[in-house]
């Protein structure tokens, strides 16, 4: 096994300030068996800092996905713009969750350019990745949050 990466200095600011919830897709950390990773909103190699404001928890998936990335293409339009920020922008304003019903799939739909370019970039509705949706947003989110 490669050694694990070393815990960010602000990882429990930023974990606690997000509730311990991936700022892109809203995965619960807890259930992923592995703490999340602080991502850099404005990457390190564009000169982004280590100050809170441009930290945001992220599932390896979104920040593996997002990587360097701070504009994406919307499908429908091929417009390029910026992606979503997570400090910035109100999630429930941009995304919603929809039931893709028998098919067990939640996918995250954005509801503009900047959302669907977003739900793109971070490749948000893999086949495994809304399944995988599915299942927590059955038996946990809408547990712990109804
Ligand atoms: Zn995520």
């Amino acid at each position: 096994m490669p050694p694990a990466r070393p815990r960010h200095p602000r990882y429990q600011q930023v974990a606690d300030r997000a509730e311990h919830t991936c700022e892109y897709c809203l995965a619960p950390e807890e259930l992923s068996g592995k703490e999340f990773e602080v991502e850099h909103i404005i990457p390190r190699a564009d000169g982004g800092s280590d100050d809170l404001d441009n930290l945001a928890l992220a599932c390896r998936r979104c920040n593996g996905a997002k990587l360097q990335a701070r504009v994406g293409t919307d499908p429908d339009t091929g417009e390029e713009v910026s992606i979503f920020n997570p400090r910035t922008d109100d999630w429930d304003a941009y995304f919603e969750f929809v039931d893709l019903g028998a098919g067990r799939r939640i996918e995250i739909r954005g509801r503009n350019t900047i959302r669907r370019a977003t739900a793109e970039r971070l490749n948000m509705n893999a086949p495994h990745a809304a399944r995988a949706r599915w299942h927590w947003f059955t038996y946990y989110r809408l547990a712990t949050r109804a």
